[in-house]
């Protein structure tokens, strides 16, 4: 029979050293703190194994179940010396979620379970303290309405608002035992108001209903949008974890908190957290109160008065600060932990690898390393490569003018600029639309994941460091703002007021999640730059990566980006959109419009000089690496005028009536475009078009060879290429035009003619192909496409649903199809090589900034890959994970 429940905590460990893909991530966690001596209220776990059993069994617990739980009870109670449901000294119970990787959008933990109207006395007797008796009490009923019933939580909060005005308080604390008894009876009125039953008085109908609604929750819209954001398969299923409660809540001596082992934000080597002291689990994130510092250094930084931890429980605190060093010493990484102090004894609830931002994570990486506490290659292996992402976008410039509106807590680093929304779902729509939006909420909960995925950044009026808001937008590498407490925000009305200004729905704000700025307009930004540890890491990869990164950039701005991102050239410089420019797209008109070889030849003539400047340009900023130039790719009739001025201007030019013109217009319709007169077609058509281009090339590298002294080597690539014969046909124009060229300028450069592997059909013909072609870039994006048969532009209508029911794993236009594209690619590298076994072999597609797709060509060994300019310090670290894997 399966074993579907584990004990931790007073010395007995049935998880052992903490499986995480069996217990959830929580409860993996709490049996290993367990298993080291760690203080850990005693518990047990129900494993994910059982997630899958609930929905099979239509949501019913089978008798084996129920009698392992009871044993797990029994564990609790004679450690703890309580009976669950006794009236005289009732057990209470925590009832957690815990998935493998922590994901919002479960069920909220539900404290102080097993109370009722009789345990609540023994509860009150026992510790003494009636107030806290019945402050757990109404906690408990709050929760339980709130996250199993799943009622209206407003009314609850609503009632507790008005005990407390009635009184004239401001704080929970304030309420006497006789208040929150009379609070207990309202709640209680609620719950029978709105549920139709009362509340449950049974304490093992509480546990049950409690469980069932954490493996509930795994199937809940907010939990399988956070598990598609975050591609988390829904198969994991999640843990329920049930442990005995200690309190916080119990007076002075008494307190709650969160912390990291070293600064999430900066990485800095500091104990960093809050703590609220005469509070219960999540008070301190909840924003109700403001937390105080952990550390004197902290509070005196931040000029706060309230004590902190280090300074008001010196002795307690400083076996959290022992703690906080066995659990690094252990995990070997920063931890993020809670924990509570109950009467002056300290336990510990939950530890985990904790979020931290792309500078910390480096930092933290780095400095490990360094201390010899991991190596260079766990160094490396650390980071993930996308959340770097975050470091390469621009900063505010320090010369800009801001015109600061206020001021709150640096909550996740960065900057960003757009238009204010004051909800989720409005900051989806409009991203949908184009538009850059900032989140504005009083505080964020786990209902808005979507509306923070979607916009560039995040502002809310309440909350800490380590507030909802705070802690997913560093998850999410969202620049974010918290706490800004002089905010006034009527989401309802759209608009927020501070310091007499009024901001409305659509207005400009930058937010600076560095420095906690908020300020109005856009705000001028500058060019992020590799140094520090960034810089440190990237020489480590360096040392380990074999697959070389390059660029696909088609201007000299983009080439200069890249080469300063570590690019070792630039593997596919588009030349389409050369031809767009307004300067020139009127001679580009007249020579797709040509009826003939002559007329063509005319408007090339025009482009010629242009174009040859376009490739000096490029070929300047990369000198002395290769740079891979493919010939015209795209159908011809999206260059094709539509306006009648348009049509008029060309005419003239060209000398021909606007009806004429019109007609052969028309005549370059295409049913399939993308199927149809493009790529070599066009060459094999028009040669005259590839003829100029291969001529803008030559010249210009010619030129700079001469200037420079480091000649350039361009690899001039033939697109959409389906039989060795195109490419035979396109090789000798292209090699005609050098030759020419060469002997013009007396004079010869290094250069190479290869094709682009983006059909199936050259994929398998690899080794003819290769007696003519000299490297092969794989186009996955039209690999894909043409493999799979779906335009990548109509593909939103149904890949979600495809990757959903996991027909793809992934989106395959994201990360490589392996099975289908890949077998593909491997076909064609295997088969290049036999015939030509120094072929080149790259990728070029947007694939080539994919973590998993570079994970695949080091696979396959080709020899580099190319992404888009931003990306290559992905590229260049993916490509080191990816040959320390291998290893
Ligand atoms: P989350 O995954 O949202 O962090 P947790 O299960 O960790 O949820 O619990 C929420 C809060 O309740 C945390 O502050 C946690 O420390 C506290 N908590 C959970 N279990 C207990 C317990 N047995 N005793 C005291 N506090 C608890
Ligand atoms: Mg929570
Ligand atoms: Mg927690």
């Amino acid at each position: 029979m399966t074993q579907y429940v584990y004990r931790f905590g007073g010395g007995v460990s049935d998880g052992g050293k903490g499986d995480r893909n069996l217990l959830g991530g929580k409860g993996a966690n709490l049996a290993e703190m367990a298993s080291i001596g760690l203080p850990v209220p005693p518990g047990f776990t129900i494993s994910t194994d059982f997630c899958a059993v609930y929905y099979d069994e239509g949501g019913q617990f089978p008798q084996a179940l129920r009698d392992e739980v009871a044993t797990g009870l029994a564990h609790i109670e004679s450690v703890t010396g309580k009976t669950f449901g006794n009236p005289a000294d009732p057990l209470l119970v925590s009832v957690r979620s815990g998935a493998r990787a922590s994901m919002p959008g479960m069920m909220d933990t539900v404290l102080n379970l097993g109370l009722n109207d009789e345990t609540v006395e023994g509860l009150a007797n026992t510790s003494e303290d009636a107030r806290f008796a019945w402050d757990s009490y109404r906690r408990f009923i709050q929760m339980y309405a709130d996250v199993v019933l799943e009622l209206d939580h407003g009314a609850f909060e609503e009632a507790l608002e008005i005990a407390k005005e009635d009184q004239g308080f401001t704080l929970d604390t304030e309420l006497s035992a006789d208040d929150l008894k009379a609070l207990v009876a309202e709640y209680k009125g609620l719950v029978e108001k709105q549920w139709g039953k009362p509340f449950p008085q049974d304490v093992h109908d509480q546990l049950w209903g409690a469980v069932g609604a954490v493996f509930g929750s795994w199937q809940s819209e907010r939990a399988k949008v956070y598990r598609r954001l975050n591609d988390i398969p829904g198969g994991w299923g999640t843990a329920v974890n049930i442990q005995a409660m200690v309190f916080g809540n119990m007076g002075d001596t008494s307190a709650t908190g969160v912390a990291f082992t070293r600064d999430p934000s900066k990485g800095d080597r500091a104990y960093y957290g809050e703590f609220l002291i005469n509070a219960q689990g999540e008070d301190v994130v909840a924003g109700i109160r403001t937390p105080q510092y952990l550390t004197k250094t902290a509070r005196e930084d931040a000029g706060a008065k309230p004590a902190s931890m280090e300074e008001a429980m010196p002795e307690v605190y400083g076996q959290l600060a022992d703690v906080f060093d066995t659990l690094e010493n252990h995990y070997r990484d920063m931890q993020d932990i809670e924990f509570t102090v109950e009467k002056t004894k300290l336990w510990m609830l939950q530890t985990r690898s904790g979020k931290r931002t792309a500078k910390a994570a480096l930092k933290i990486a780095v400095d490990m390393a360094n201390e010899g506490l991991i190596t260079r290659e766990e160094a490396i292996l650390r980071i993930d490569p996308m959340a770097l992402d975050q470091l390469l976008h621009p900063t505010l410039d320090p010369k800009a003018h801001r015109d600061v509106l206020t001021k709150g807590l640096p909550a996740s680093p960065g900057a960003a600029s757009g238009s204010v929304v004051f909800d989720a779902d409005t900051a989806e729509k409009k991203a949908a639309d184009g538009v850059a939006v900032i989140l504005v909420r009083t505080e964020t909960s786990p209902e808005d994941i979507h509306g923070m995925h979607a916009a560039k950044g995040i502002l809310t009026a309440r909350g800490g460091m380590t507030s909802h808001a705070a802690v997913v937008a560093r998850g999410m590498g969202r620049p974010c703002v918290s706490g800004a407490g002089t905010l006034s925000i009527d989401a309802k009305a759209k608009i927020m007021r501070c310091g007499g200004r009024e901001v409305k729905e659509g207005d400009l704000l930058t937010i600076d999640g560095t420095t906690g700025e908020v300020m109005i307009g856009a705000v001028a930004t500058v060019q992020p730059e590799l140094s520090g540890d960034f810089a440190t890491l990237m020489v480590w990869a360096d040392e380990v990566r074999r697959l070389k990164v390059r660029a696909n950039a088609e201007t000299p701005e983009d080439c200069r980006v890249a080469r300063e991102f570590g690019a070792e050239g630039v593997g596919l410089c588009r030349t389409e959109h050369m031809f767009f420019e307004s300067s020139r797209i009127t001679n580009v008109r007249q020579m797709i419009l040509a009826t003939d070889e002559k007329g063509r030849r005319v408007a090339l003539e025009k482009l010629l000089p242009e174009q040859r400047k376009d490739f000096t340009e490029i070929l300047e900023v990369m000198a002395g690496l290769p740079v891979t130039i493919r010939l015209l790719d795209p159908p011809l009739h999206e260059f094709l005028p539509h306006e009648e001025a348009e049509f008029a201007e060309v005419a003239t030019a060209a000398g021909i009536d606007v009806d004429t013109l019109k007609r052969r217009a028309a005549e370059l319709h295409e049913f399939n475009p993308m199927l149809g007169h493009r790529g070599c077609r066009l060459g094999v058509t028009y040669p005259e078009i590839y003829e100029m281009q291969a001529r803008a090339i030559f010249e210009a590298a010619v030129d700079v060879a001469e200037k420079s002294g480091a000649a350039p080597i361009p690899e001039v690539m033939i697109p959409l290429v389906a039989t060795r014969r195109e490419l035979e046909l396109m090789k000798a124009v292209v090699d005609k035009a050098a030759q020419a060229v060469f002997a013009e300028k007396g004079r010869t450069i290094e250069y190479l003619v290869g094709t682009m592997i983006e059909l199936p059909r050259a994929a398998l013909r690899a080794g003819d192909i290769a007696e003519v072609g000299e490297f092969f870039s794989f186009g996955t994006n039209d690999l894909t496409q043409t493999t799979l048969g779906v335009s990548r532009d109509d593909a939103s209508r149904f890949l979600g649903a495809y990757v959903e029911q996991g027909i793809y794993a992934k989106d395959p236009f994201v990360s490589i199809d392996v099975e289908g594209v890949g077998e593909l690619i491997e076909i064609a590298a295997e088969r290049g090589r036999q015939t030509r076994p120094a072929i080149k072999l790259g990728i070029c597609g947007e694939h080539g900034g994919d973590p998993a797709s570079i994970a695949f060509c080091e696979k396959v060994g080709l020899d580099y890959v190319s992404a888009s300019p931003y990306r290559v310090p992905i590229a260049r670290l993916a490509a080191a994970q990816a040959a320390l894997s291998k290893k």
